[in-house]
């Protein structure tokens, strides 16, 4: 079984790779490395290779690999780097940023929804990432709740915000970047903020994406009640 799941995902890598989804040596290693069967609802385990979205717990998804795959090859993650994800979810995009970051670097999660943070705790345990991925419960479209200075090379969000949340703009480290979803319940896209400088931000769009609605201070309202 364990060899049937390393076969699955040798062969959606390269499926990634063929379709220019997945470009750099270190996505590629970190895709083909992290158990994505670890990361879905047991009832899932059989679909972990497929390249969709799956159910996780209240209404939430862990996002397709394809997705995750071209938030990391935008991110451009390097050794080293500290990570913030807002959007812990089942912890898979987590581990994936921490096996690029490798043991140098170090990843931030947050997690608005006591449940999924505790599943993604687990799930980052049995994977073997759980001491290189920090998972905080908290409304994380303000930030992590650290001191305003602290800073990250590398921030994604995994849930779409109806505008860039401005606490995420301040944590960006200058030369460091987010890739952010932007936009309406059901269109947004995904939006790269690279920061030039203290007050200097540059903005492109990736094209069109897909994910479940960002909650919190600076996500949608409606979002509170799903
Ligand atoms: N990155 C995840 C998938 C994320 S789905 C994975 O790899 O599986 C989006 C997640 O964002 C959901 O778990 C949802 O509960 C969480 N979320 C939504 N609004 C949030 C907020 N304001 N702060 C933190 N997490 C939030």
């Amino acid at each position: 079984m364990i060899n049937d799941f390393k076969v699955k995902r040798e062969i959606l890598v390269k499926r990634l790779v063929d379709e220019g989804v997945l470009k750099s040596d270190k996505v590629i290693k970190a895709m083909l490395k992290v158990p994505r069967e670890e990361f879905v609802l047991p009832s899932y385990r059989n679909l972990a290779y497929v390249d969709m979205p799956l159910p996780t717990m209240k209404g939430q998804t862990i996002s397709a690999p394809h997705m995750c795959a071209m938030m990391c090859e935008a991110l451009d993650i390097e050794e080293g780097d500290h990570v913030l994800e807002v959007g812990t979810g089942s912890g898979y995009h987590a581990a994936l940023c921490a096996e690029i970051a490798s043991s140098k670097g170090f990843v931030v999660t947050l997690e608005i929804i006591p449940e999924l943070a505790f599943f993604a705790k687990n799930n980052l345990k049995r994977a073997g990432y759980y001491s290189r991925v920090s998972v905080i419960v908290c409304d994380g479209s303000q930030g992590p709740p650290f001191r305003e200075n602290v800073r990250f090379d590398k921030i994604l969000v995994t849930a779409a915000a109806p505008q860039v949340p401005k606490p995420l703009l301040y944590r960006i480290k200058i030369g460091g970047r987010m890739v952010v979803p932007v936009g309406r319940g059901f269109y947004q896209e995904l939006i790269v903020v690279e920061r030039l400088s203290e007050d200097n931000y540059v903005y492109r769009s990736l094209g069109p994406c897909l994910f479940v609605k960002l909650k919190g201070k600076y996500g949608f309202k409606e979002a509170e009640e799903g």
